[in-house]
């Protein structure tokens, strides 16, 4: 893409009324814009950043046999209050609305309820399960709290899957599946040393449910740590001696940290099919509700995450696997001069060998020109100026370590 044609600007302030590191870069960059406190916009840069960890996750929950949904936002009070949700002293961070006869809608904030009731349709015998079911869907949920930029919003995608088994063997057994890979999402985006899977307070079913916690001091959580066991407890389990016999961890040896939730899993157990009538005839023939389970990661809050631990003070440094564009190639040239014709030759290229480029074509100064490199943080610069065209070597800077290489044009093809 040539900077030229981006709509976007790069702002060297923040918005005064902008606490949260990651929003403050990311506006900056103009990867977001924001709505309102809260809420925010995804720009050009922002959406092709959170669309690789929509990918990254996608993949992950499709090789483990998730099936990708897409429900609607407008909730039916009618499956709420089966499970006794609905009421506003139950769940207080409903949006609600209305139709025009006056009866209530909701706007969603988890599915539960709506594929429950759905897979009633879909689910009569052992024969039809098990089944994974996921989406990437917007979820409105009127948070009190709303300074933790992208982190923390009152509209967020989630991907959320549910899990449909028989029995509560054959679920641990998916769960288990489901564990391994949230641990490869947050590995191949970037954060997979950092994050711990931490135990949790479980609801009504399960005595534990796991939630995956990135330590950084921007966290709103409180999490013990037990690093060589990589496992973590959370505060509301911190004084339970069970969760300490069932992970064989040792309480005096935890370090405490200040961690980010970037997602969970939870068993659900039969709360939803029973309150709502999801049932199956098992082998023998007998009526059994459906046991459930929920798998939620908030990919905005993921992104908030990687710019809160890996950007510097001169602005985002994005890992290969999320950055919008592998390369920022950047021209020192002058309208049709030699060093624009080379630049625009090894755009071309770039593109030609599949390599994903943002070229700043731009007529600016080389130090606006690498600060805005800087700031927007793709992980390799290619510099073209005189000594390029003098030399037949590019500048190669790795924005994360500031090392620079020298290389060729066929260097810089072979991928
Ligand atoms: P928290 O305790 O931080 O409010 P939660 O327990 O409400 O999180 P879930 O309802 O289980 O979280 O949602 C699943 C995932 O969705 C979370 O792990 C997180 O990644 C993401 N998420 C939750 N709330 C928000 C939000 N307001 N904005 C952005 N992402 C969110
Ligand atoms: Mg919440």
């Amino acid at each position: 893409m040539r900077q030229s044609k981006l709509f976007t600007k790069t702002r060297r302030e923040a918005p005064a009324d902008e606490v949260a590191k990651n929003a403050q870069l990311l506006v900056r960059a103009g990867y977001i814009h924001k709505e309102m406190a809260g809420v925010y916009d995804f720009l050009p840069l922002g959406l092709l950043a959170l669309n690789k960890i929509i990918t990254i996750i996608r993949e992950e929950m499709n090789a483990i046999g998730g099936e990708e949904v897409l429900l609607s936002t407008l909730q039916d009070p009618e499956a709420w209050k089966k499970s006794g949700r609905w009421d506003d002293t139950v769940v207080d961070i409903w949006f609600k609305t209305q139709l025009k006869n006056g009866s209530e809608l909701g706007l969603g904030n988890t599915h539960e309820e709506a594929l429950t009731t759905l897979m009633r349709e879909q689910i009569a015998s052992y024969k039809d399960l098990p089944r994974y079911v996921y989406q990437f869907q917007n979820k409105f949920r009127n948070e009190t709290r709303a300074k933790s930029g992208i982190m923390r919003t009152r509209e967020f995608i989630m991907k959320d899957l549910y899990s449909f088994s028989q029995d509560e063997t054959s679920h641990t057994e998916f769960y288990e599946q489901a564990a391994a890979a949230y641990e490869k999402i947050f590995e191949r985006a970037g954060i997979g040393a950092k994050t711990y899977r931490t135990f949790a307070s479980g609801g009504s079913f399960s005595k534990y449910s796991h939630e995956y916690q990135t330590v950084c001091d921007a966290g709103e959580d409180t999490i013990y740590v037990d690093e060589a066991k990589r496992i973590a407890v959370n505060k509301e389990v911190y004084d339970d001696p069970d969760v300490y016999a069932a992970t064989g961890i040792d309480k005096a040896g935890l370090k405490e940290k200040k961690a980010i939730e970037v997602g969970n899993i939870f068993t659900l157990g039969t709360r939803f099919s029973e309150a709502l009538g999801l049932s199956f005839k098992n082998v023998a023939g007998e009526s059994k509700s459906v046991f459930m389970g929920s798998y939620g990661i908030g990919p905005a809050r993921l992104m908030g995450t990687i710019v809160e631990l890996m950007s510097d003070d001169k602005g985002l440094v994005w890992p290969a696997s999320v950055a919008p564009f592998a390369v920022h190639l950047v021209s020192l040239g002058k309208d049709g001069d030699e060093i624009t014709k080379t630049a625009d030759a090894l755009y071309d290229d770039l593109i030609k060998a599949g390599v994903e480029v943002l070229y700043d074509d731009r007529d600016a100064r080389a130090g606006e020109k690498f600060a805005d490199s800087d700031l927007l943080g793709m992980p390799k610069r290619i510099v073209v100026g005189k000594d390029a065209v003098a030399t037949g070597e590019f500048e190669v800077v790795d924005r994360a370590t500031g090392a620079v290489a020298k290389k060729t044009r066929a260097e810089l093809l072979v991928r």
